[in-house]
């Protein structure tokens, strides 16, 4: 008899996991406790693949030889906890995948800017004709790509809620880009679980393997310490020359892998500090792949950052006006703000995961000169910066805070939405919101 596979949730990497696993001829069946999508119900029906919506049919599903759960379901959903308890294998997709390719993996995680870093790496691998895939959080999963074929290697955007049951994966390449907090509600909110989560990503890596980590980063140095290593390690700093890693020194970044190879910040496509990290982390990964310096160079500078991360939208009246939909949270909107060179209106707020404001306080006093709160609720922002005697709006629609920042700003100013909050309270995504902010801005 086949082996029963149950996949939990048909999103993107559901799907694609029971695709592959029915291509390898396994017993496939497909559970979602919400509805499926029109489009991925004719996927699966179109595969010949059994499918259930709305419930978790329990005896079906604890009868299987090993369960796919898609990321976004918490341990503590019921039918996950029975599994558990039974001792039914739980993996994730990039897991599933991962046992049908022949290439190398590179993992990239990180609270902050793991798809910028996976979009980069990608686009210096393929630049320098290598055969690569790009996954994991990103596009089409790796699962249903590998029904279509494998790379040499693979390029894979990794949260923690995918490593939390990534047990045998083995990455050539991993990244930790940096730990600050996030998520803490689905880790029973002890940051050593989420750190250790991320860590993961390390956990079956040899002497052949390379580990690339933030060397700054306070989290990161402390757990460093505590684990023993067999991969090779290599640091990036702001402010420490590195051996084998990567640093920066002013305006200059030196990557010190094999032969030293330096680059101008100003060549570079993606501006701010945190992009710097950003660039001399894909940099040590091109390094280790031995990718030529000159092309390293060209892609560094002509790299297309994805859209909502500190994106132009465009200059109204001498005003620039700058989409950072994505900062969903404290730390990303720090560096956003950091990296402002000119007043700024900022527009800020959403659905707050616990968020600490007095971090942004120095930052927002320096940077800013009006404050909108776009939000349901906007109490807390307005709490945490009133005495900075700030002119401060709030505003309910996307359309009306971008009609105030308009009101208010004068040449010279910028325009910057980066909320540090999720979006659901007012919109569907930070997509959703970051459209709405340019279609507002481009009407004005
Ligand atoms: P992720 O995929 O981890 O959410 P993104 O690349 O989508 O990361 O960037 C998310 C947000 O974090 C953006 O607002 C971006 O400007 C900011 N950001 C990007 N890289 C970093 C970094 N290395 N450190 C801190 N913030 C970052």
């Amino acid at each position: 008899m086949s082996k029963r596979i149950a996949v939990l949730g048909a999103g993107e990497s559901g799907v694609g996991a029971a695709l592959l696993a029915k291509e390898k001829g396994f017993d496939v069946f497909v559970s979602d406790g919400g509805n499926i999508k029109p489009e991925r119900q004719n996927v699966l029906k179109h595969a010949e693949i059994d499918f259930e919506e709305n419930h978790h049919s329990e005896d079906r599903i604890l009868a299987v030889d090993e369960v796919v759960k898609s990321p976004g379901i918490p341990f503590t959903a019921p039918i996950v906890a029975k599994l558990m308890e039974q001792g039914t294998p739980i993996i994730d997709e990039l897991e599933f995948a991962a046992r049908y390719t022949k290439g190398k993996l590179i993992g990239i995680t990180g609270t902050n800017g793991k798809t910028t870093t996976t979009m980069l790496v990608h686009h210096l691998l393929k630049g320098a004709g290598v055969d690569v895939g790009l996954a994991g959080n990103i596009g089409q999963s790796m699962a249903k790509q590998l029904v279509d074929g494998d790379h040499d290697y693979w390029v894979l955007e990794v949260s923690s809620f995918q490593l939390d049951v990534m047990h045998q994966t083995r990455f050539h390449i991993a990244l930790i880009l940096n730990i600050t907090e996030d998520h803490l509600d689905r880790y029973n909110y002890e940051m050593q679980r989420y750190i250790d989560a991320k860590f993961r990503i390390t956990q079956n890596q040899t002497d052949e393997d390379h580990f690339i980590y933030w060397a700054d980063d306070v989290v990161l140095r402390k757990e460093i310490a505590k684990r023993n290593w067999s991969s090779q390690m290599h640091g990036f700093s702001l402010d420490q020359s590195q051996q084998n890693g990567a640093f920066l020194n002013e305006d200059t970044i030196t990557i010190t892998i094999k032969e030293e190879m330096t680059m101008s910040i100003h060549e570079l496509a993606i501006q701010g500090r945190h992009n710097a990290n950003n660039t001399m982390a894909g940099g040590i990964t091109a390094r280790i792949l031995d990718i030529r310096k000159e092309v390293i160079r060209d892609c560094m500078s002509d790299f297309q950052n994805v859209e909502h991360r500190l994106e132009h939208v465009t200059t109204v009246s001498g005003v620039e006006y700058i989409n950072d939909s994505k900062a969903t949270n404290v730390n990303s909107t720090w560096y956003a703000l950091e990296s402002m060179h000119a007043p700024t209106i900022w527009i800020v707020g959403g659905v707050d995961k616990g968020n600490d404001y007095s971090e942004l306080y120095e930052l927002v006093k320096d940077k800013t000169k009006v404050i909108i709160a776009l939000g349901k609720d906007n109490a807390k922002i307005l709490n945490a910066f009133g005495d900075l005697e700030k002119e401060m709006y709030e505003a309910s629609s996307m359309e009306e805070a971008v009609a105030i920042a308009y009101r208010v700003s004068q040449k010279g100013d910028n325009v910057l939405l980066s909320p540090a909050c999720a979006s659901f309270d007012l919109f569907e995504s930070y997509e959703d919101r970051g459209d709405q902010f340019k279609h507002a801005v481009k009407g004005l």
